[in-house]
């Protein structure tokens, strides 16, 4: 699971999401971000990572 602000590999499970989704919190950088379920419909490069940082 890289960190998707510095590419870092170093990130932790940080609890979840309140919608369930898992929550991660890079090591480096501090950014904290969830794994979003890739959605048919979008097509854009934010897939993937939901940045909170
Ligand atoms: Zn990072």
């Amino acid at each position: 699971m890289g960190c998707p602000k510095c590419k870092s590999e170093h990130s932790v499970k940080n609890g979840h999401h309140h919608h369930g989704k898992q929550r991660y919190k890079c090591k480096d950088c501090k950014c904290q971000f969830t794994q979003e379920q890739p959605a048919e419909k979008a097509q854009n490069s934010n897939i993937g990572h939901f940045t909170i940082c």
